[in-house]
């Protein structure tokens, strides 16, 4: 697109209602939000156990910070790999019953690396059609075959299987818990294709790790699935576990070709080592807080009941993440301004994020959350102009 052509694509995604714009929090993450000197209240963060102002991750990062300073300095295989990166590394391997775990700078550089890593021209991966960007970039960035299934549709991927060379590598690639929809993968039956076709299974857990399982590690963990199974497992830190970052964990084998091969992982600055050390007292919450799992099991159930009794159309999910879907752009920029006017801060989900007539407004739910904030949000959905 040349320069001078910018301003008019502007001014039609105004038109369409899909233009972008940031709001500016004076706040720390929390239920409440300072925005522009108003009280909002929150739900649409993925601080989904409420952990990314609690105090003990903060004293962790204040001593780190004291101790290694602020930046990492240089890239992990040069001069960045602390001690503190390396204790997580190897608490993130144990947590999730893997050998070992390698950390990323981001979620969205873990999943290019790895699938780009791993995968090149001549390889095929197969993606959920509903996956996460990150995910359908790393497939397309990789050069190998990039084939898209039916959201949730085994049978449609076993027909897209049909076909494959034996010469060929071949990855199959879902999100656990779907970020814009809030359901799961059905990750077992996944695991049982990706056996009988000898295929890489790649799963990014960036919603379920630290809320779903019996200790926090995951839909992985709630299924049961094995390194084995499951070889690469992506979980990310700037959610639940409320600080910043990524890793991967999986077979040693595997994390020492990542190390190798992974382009976003070589080529960039290892976290600051206070985020690593915020990030292990925040394992630390995950692992003892059973509580914060079950109150947001809780309130999520007094939501859907709510929501039910309201006639509102909720979607098949589990998970701290609630949309409803509107349909058009205009209606869910609608939808959110009202919310807003009531002090209620949801996030309005327009295409290309969601498909074209699937707006919708995006409610996320934290362990932080009381009762009365889902009453009142339910309110707020009650009166809102149809
Ligand atoms: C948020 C998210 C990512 C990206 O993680 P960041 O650490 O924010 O870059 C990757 N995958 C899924 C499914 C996500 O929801």
């Amino acid at each position: 697109m040349k320069p001078t052509d910018l301003p008019t694509k502007l001014e039609s995604l105004k038109q369409a209602k899909l233009y972008r714009r940031r709001k500016t929090t004076d706040s720390a993450q929390g239920i409440y939000l300072q925005v522009a000197g108003q009280k909002l209240l929150n739900f649409c963060s993925n601080d989904y156990l409420g952990l990314a102002s609690h105090p003990e991750l903060v004293t962790a990062f204040k001593q780190a910070a004291d101790q290694y300073g602020v930046g990492s300095g240089a890239a992990h295989l040069v001069c960045g790999h602390s001690r503190e990166h390396q204790a997580l590394e190897e608490e993130l391997a144990d947590f999730t019953g893997r050998d070992r775990a390698l950390l990323f700078s981001t979620g969205y550089m873990a999943n290019l690396g790895v699938i780009a890593g791993l995968m090149n021209k001549g390889d095929v991966v197969y993606e959920d059609k509903l996956n996460h960007a990150s995910l359908l970039d790393g497939g397309l960035l990789s050069g190998a075959k990039f084939k898209r299934y039916l959201h949730n549709d085994l049978g449609n991927l076993q027909i897209k299987m049909q076909g494959q060379g034996a010469e060929q590598q071949a990855m199959i690639i879902t999100d656990a818990v779907f970020s814009m929809d809030g359901d799961c993968a059905d990750l077992t039956g996944l695991a049982d294709i990706a056996e009988q076709s000898d295929s890489y299974l790649m799963v990014d857990d960036a919603h379920g790790f630290g809320v779903l399982g019996k200790t926090g590690a995951g839909l992985v963990e709630q299924c049961q699935l094995s390194q084995q199974q499951v070889p690469l497992l992506v979980g990310t830190l700037g959610k639940a576990f409320g600080t910043s970052g990524a890793f991967v964990a999986g077979s040693e084998v595997m994390i020492e070709s990542l190390i190798q091969t992974a382009r976003t992982y070589i080529y960039t600055t290892a976290l600051p080592p206070a985020i690593a050390a915020a990030t292990r007292a925040s394992l630390q919450r995950v692992i003892h807080d059973q509580w914060r799992r079950e109150k947001l099991q809780s309130l999520i159930a007094r939501f859907q009941t709510g929501a039910k009794q309201l006639d509102l159309s909720l979607m098949p999910s589990q998970s701290a993440i609630q949309p409803i879907v509107l349909g058009s752009s205009e209606k869910a920029i609608q939808a959110s301004d009202y919310l807003l006017q009531q002090g209620l801060w949801v996030g309005a989900i327009r295409p290309p994020t969601v498909p074209q007539g699937s707006a919708r407004l995006r409610i996320t739910f934290s362990a932080l959350h009381e009762e009365q904030h889902i009453d009142q949000l339910l309110t707020a959905l009650e009166t809102m102009p149809q």
